[in-house]
Order: structure tokens, then sequence, then C-alpha cells
């Protein structure tokens, strides 16, 4: 549904992320003359939340608050830009995503380590640290003001245990980053086709689904994935939500009782996810060319297949020294 139909004051840009468009999403939320972003995607994309900003006859200063719903770089890797262009916005962060805010070294090690420096430094540019005075934690349950309205955190674990949610009172709606799947609009012409980010680190399948839950329960009026635009149809994606996590879940465990290396888990967990994969879009019908289809979900599902893994392996460790 697009913000045009539904008058709620929270508006979609599209961050052209990777340069694909509707991949990853910040919205901007503004009431009574005050802004807020919520995720802003990298460096790159700063330009594009400033410009959408004033088309709707805002200034920068008028940007109350930067909320960051974790600190995966595609989320939060323009924050130190952002925060610099808007000198009045606080950041509002999980209390574990507020430290690597305020300090990005770890964030950009290990980011760096993943994609190798250039590559690095050509996605994400660089990373400032921000002051600690701009910066406030919000815990679970946690309310504030925005202009008319009231923002309520809500901590959201399973796919990183620096997430949450936010749910806005005055259009009922929650913004759920990454706990609440990725619905690609391409993959959403045969129906509500919604599946979970399963990538490394911190991938729990049993806290992934409490997440979904309490975002079900909450009764919203739609839910805003970063990956990308409003949910209506909250049932028909929990419950494939639900079943692709409980895949998720006994794939981890398989790969953690099978007798494979460890350092082959990943390509293990990866040929049993394109197979899952295939069945549901198979189940889905033409969803207008299998190709263009397989190209919006293959780094996704390598990058699930590399998370259920890491859970897999994590777990082996843990029972090595038990
Ligand atoms: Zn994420």
């Amino acid at each position: 549904m697009s913000t045009e139909r539904m008058p709620n004051g929270i508006h979609t840009i599209d961050t052209h992320y990777l340069g694909r468009p509707e991949f990853a999403a910040v919205y901007l939320l503004i009431d009574d003359q005050r802004a807020a972003f919520f995720d802003n995607n990298t460096n790159a994309a700063v330009p594009r939340l400033l410009a959408e900003l004033e088309a709707r006859g805002l200034h920068p200063d008028q940007v109350e608050y930067l909320i960051v719903t974790h600190v995966h770089l595609d989320h939060a890797g323009g924050t130190s830009a952002l925060a610099r262009a808007c000198p009045n916005a606080t950041v509002l962060a999980h209390p574990r995503a507020a430290p690597h805010i305020i300090d990005p070294s770890k964030l950009v090690a290990s980011a760096s380590a993943v994609y190798g420096a250039a590559e690095f430094e050509r996605i994400y540019g660089h990373i400032e640290a921000v002051d600690s005075d701009r910066v406030r934690v919000m815990e679970d349950e946690q309310t504030l003001c925005f202009g008319s309205r009231e923002l309520r955190f809500l901590h959201t674990r399973g796919h990183a245990n620096h997430h949450f949610c936010i749910a806005d009172s005055g259009s009922g709606a929650i913004v759920t980053g990454d706990a609440f799947g990725l619905v690609y609009p391409a993959l959403q012409r045969a129906g509500t086709f919604a599946f979970p980010s399963t990538s490394p680190t911190d991938f729990e399948p049993e806290l992934a689904r409490q997440s979904v839950q309490r975002l079900v329960d909450e009764q919203a009026s739609c839910l805003y994935p970063t990956h990308f635009g409003a949910v209506t149809d909250i049932a028909t994606a929990a419950g494939q939500l639900l079943r692709h996590l409980d895949f998720a879940e006994r794939l981890r465990d398989v790969a953690e009782a099978s007798d494979l290396p460890d350092e082959e888990l990943e390509g293990y967990c990866r040929v049993r996810l394109y197979d899952y994969f295939t069945g549901l879009l198979d189940a889905l019908g033409n969803l207008g060319g299998a190709r263009e289809v397989w190209s919006l979900i293959k780094l996704d599902i390598d990058l699930n297949a590399q998370g259920i893994a890491f859970a897999a392996n994590k777990r082996r460790r843990k029972a090595r020294v038990n």
C-alpha cells in the first residue's frame, strides 16, 4: 500500500542500496513540522534522505530523531553522516546498539573483514563516531512523545540481539527493521511472499518466532519492514515467516548433529535452502520470470545459509565446552 493512499505521516524512501530499486527503505515520519528518520541505510543514501525532507518542506534543523532499528550497516551505516547533516537530531538506539554508534570501530573492523577494505570503502564509505551526548538508549516498552504521537520501542531479538521495532500511535503502524522478514515488492505479484533474514551472527530461531508473534499481537494497522515497504496482510506474512523459521531451526539442528566438519555446514545449509525456496516459488506459480526472482533473492539465501550454519557451529562450540 502506498503512503499516498494511506496518509499516516510515514513516507517510504527508496535508498537504491547497492544500486537496486525497492531493496532497502528508510522511513520518514513527519508530525507538526518535525521529522524523524527510521534507519538511514548508508552514507550514499544520506543525500536522498535530505532531498525527501526538503521535498516535504522541512529543513534538516527540524529533524528531531534518527532512529536505528539495529546496527547492521544497511540500516545504520549512514548514522554519523546524517547526524552531522541534522544538527538537532538525537540518535535513538537499542542498549546493545548504542555503543557501536558511539564507537563504530568494531563494527567497521568486522564488516571490513567480511567485505575487504576496498569493497567496504566503496559500499559504506567512512563511518565516524557519534558524540555520546547525541545518542539515547531506548529500553523495551519505553515511550517517547513525538509531536502529537507517542513512539513505543519493542525489543525484538532473533535476527539481531541489538534490534528493536517502533510502534507509532499516530498511524497504528510499526516500523519493523528486519524483525518481520523481507517482503520485496517484486515478489508480491502472486500474493504475499515473506521470508525471514537469518543472516549471521545472532540468528536464533526461537527468539525470531517470539518477535514475529509479538508484532502480530500488537494488531498494528500495517508493518513497515526495511526490505521493503508496507505490509498490510500481516496474518499471511506471519504464517509464512513462522513456518520458514521452523524450517531454519530444523536445518540448524540437522547441520549441528551431522558428521560434517564445521567448515562444510554453510554449503550444506545453502543447498537445502535453495531446495526449500524452489518449493516455495513453485507453489506460488509464475512470478514474472524465474531468473529475475532468483536474482532478487540469491544474496539473501546465501546470507541466510551463512547465518544458519553460524548458529549450528555456535551450538557445536558450546557443546564442546560443556
Ligand atoms: Zn539486519
